[in-house]
């Protein structure tokens, strides 16, 4: 049973937000549009495991989480995670196409393109081993002892290994099924009712990565962000403000609340207060009456007075 679903992290919004709102011509650009792009590939392998494993039957009960971060000795994010009476499983999800070898002095992971492009990523086998550490502290401490196992999964079969792990388990998304029925299970160290428990500890625990704003946690200059409010229909970032409606000067296109999205934007990349004065910046505006409406109804947590009001967005 799904418990926690494949969603889309809010640090992924934030990156897609950032590359959109970053100049072009900016040092760190390219850097970050590789970043996005590597998290994007992620989530559709993460994305591909969770809905396998909707049609996984096993013939005892178990939940799985996607995307669970907790405190452990430290802040740790595992792809995905089972549970059961018998055992706790971490999947580390790679979806990383091309000729994989793992290597293990030291311990990375690289791939060759058929273009003969190389390159070379942090070992998922050092990973798992801290993650499996990690949980275990986790259990531990709330008096839950259970079997933790990991592995490492390619979601596709373009990636090709040439060379597999020497110790950590790796499956393709297909092997998941049998890998899990080959578990053994005898003599459950959880009651169904402890099973539960683990299941709300872990809910209750699970702490979301917000590294916000964006351009403090890259080292960006916020002046380097293009400011103006994004059409919806063109994407084009600098709309203009008529009576009511917003007006795309590229598209033509009319909208009422187009500014809603560069709100989000604005605390996802930018800052994580607003003023009256940074709104009608941000959204190139030039009327404080028309800001304060905007910022009035956009949810916002609003602290101070008149000249002295602010505002900040609550991210779960
Ligand atoms: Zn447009």
């Amino acid at each position: 049973m799904i418990v926690k679903p494949y969603t889309q992290t809010l640090y992924m919004d934030a990156l897609i937000s950032l590359t959109k709102r970053l100049k072009k011509n900016h040092p760190k650009y390219n850097s970050l549009q590789d970043e996005l792009n590597r998290n994007i590939a992620g989530d559709i392998g993460e994305e591909a495991v969770m809905n396998f494993l909707k049609k996984v039957h096993l013939p005892y009960k178990f939940f799985a989480f996607h995307n669970v971060s907790l405190y452990g000795e430290s802040l740790f994010q595992m792809d995905i995670l089972l549970i059961s009476q018998y055992y706790a499983v971490i999947l580390e999800v790679k979806n990383i196409k091309g000729e994989i070898e793992f290597k293990s002095h030291p311990f990375q992971l690289s791939r060759t393109l058929t273009t003969g492009e190389r390159n070379s990523f942090d070992s998922p086998e050092i990973q798992l081993q801290e993650y499996i550490y990690q949980l275990n502290r986790v259990f531990k401490s709330a008096g839950f002892s259970i079997p933790i196992y990991g592995a490492v999964v390619f979601p596709f079969t373009t990636s090709y290994i040439k060379i597999p792990p020497n110790e950590t388990t790796l499956l393709f998304r297909n092997e998941i099924r049998s890998y899990l029925r080959n578990i053994k299970t005898e003599n459950p160290p959880l009651s169904i009712e402890g099973l539960n428990n683990l299941k709300n500890l872990i809910l209750n625990k699970i702490t979301n990565y917000k590294p916000l704003p964006l351009t403090r946690h890259f080292a960006i200059h916020p002046n380097d962000i293009i400011n103006g409010v994004e059409c919806p229909a063109c994407n084009f970032v600098g709309m203009k403000k008529i009576p009511r409606h917003w007006i795309c000067p590229r598209c033509k296109s009319i909208s009422d609340n187009a500014h809603t999205r560069t709100i989000k934007d604005y605390f996802l990349v930018y800052k994580d207060t607003i003023s009256n004065k940074e709104c009608r910046h941000f959204l190139n505006l030039n009327n404080a009456h028309e800001a304060y409406r905007i910022l009035n109804n956009a949810n916002l947590i609003k602290t101070g007075k008149y000249k002295d009001a602010k505002y900040t967005m609550k991210f779960m």
